[in-house]
C-alpha cells in the first residue's frame, strides 16, 4: 500500500530524477520541491521542469528561485572552495541544510503523514559531508525536535553506486525516457563536458550496467 504523500527535492539531475519515480511507487501525492539559488546552471532548472512535467506532476510542483546571493561558497556558485581534504571543491557549505529546512516546512503544510525524499548518495559522491547518513539521520531528529512531529527523511539511493541507480532506473515505467532529459554536467552543458566529476560518475554508472544513457542518445540520434 503506499504511503499518503512526500515532497521530494528536485533538481532535475539523473538521481534526482530515479528518485522521483521511486517516489511516484511509494506515495499517493508526489510534490517535488525544485529550488535554484542562483547557481551556474539555470540549464539544470529547465531540465526539471520538462521532467516534472513528462511525469504528470506539474500541478504538484513547487519551482522556488532564492536570490542569487543566499547561498555563497564553492566553484560550482563560481567562488573560491571551503572544501577540504576528500570533499570536493564543488561543495556548497550548509546547502543541503537549507534545502531540507525547506522541505520540511512544505511538508509539514501538507500533512502530517508526509516524508520528505532525497536523492543523496554516499558511494559513488563527490565527498560531500552532507551526502552522508550521519548528517541526514541528525536532520531527522533536528526537525522533529523543531516540531514536535515524526516526520522522515527517504534516501532510497543512499547506499546505491551509480551502476545500481541506473539499473533502478530501469525499473520504473517512464524513467529512463526522463533521463534523457536529466542534466548532470556540473559546468552546465549540453551536451554534457564528459570531463568535469559529475559526467564522470554518470557516465562510470552506465558503462558499468551496460546501458546507454538516454540523455547521449537523445543528442546523438536527435
Ligand atoms: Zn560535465
Amino acid at each position: 500500500m503506499k504511503k499518503p504523500a512526500a515532497v521530494i527535492l528536485f533538481s532535475g539531475g539523473q538521481d534526482s530524477t530515479v528518485c522521483l519515480y521511486w517516489a511516484m511507487q511509494e506515495y499517493e501525492e508526489v510534490y517535488p520541491l525544485v529550488i535554484s539559488y542562483g547557481h551556474k546552471h539555470l540549464v539544470e532548472f529547465s531540465a526539471a521542469m520538462k521532467i516534472v512535467e513528462m511525469a504528470g506532476l506539474l500541478p504538484n510542483t513547487e519551482f522556488l528561485t532564492l536570490p542569487v546571493t543566499t547561498l555563497k561558497g564553492g566553484t560550482l556558485l563560481g567562488q573560491k572552495s571551503q572544501a577540504t581534504g576528500s570533499i570536493a571543491d564543488t561543495w556548497v557549505p550548509y546547502r543541503n541544510m537549507l534545502f531540507l529546512t525547506l522541505a520540511f516546512n512544505r511538508a509539514i503544510l501538507i500533512g502530517p503523514y508526509t516524508d520528505i525524499v532525497t536523492g543523496v548518495n554516499a558511494i559513488d559522491y563527490s565527498g560531500y559531508p552532507d551526502c552522508r547518513p550521519d548528517f541526514i539521520d541528525s536532520m531527522e531528529c533536528t526537525a522533529r525536535e523543531a516540531s514536535e512531529k515524526t516526520l522522515e527523511i527517504k534516501t532510497p539511493l543512499l547506499f546505491m553506486s551509480k551502476k545500481e541507480i541506473v539499473y533502478l532506473g530501469c525499473t520504473f515505467q517512464g524513467c529512463m525516457e526522463a533521463l534523457a532529459y536529466s542534466h548532470t554536467c556540473y559546468n552546465g552543458k549540453t551536451p554534457p563536458c564528459g570531463e568535469c566529476n559529475s559526467c564522470i560518475l554518470r557516465a562510470k554508472g552506465f558503462a558499468e550496467a551496460g546501458v546507454k544513457d538516454p540523455l547521449i542518445e537523445r543528442l546523438t540520434y536527435a
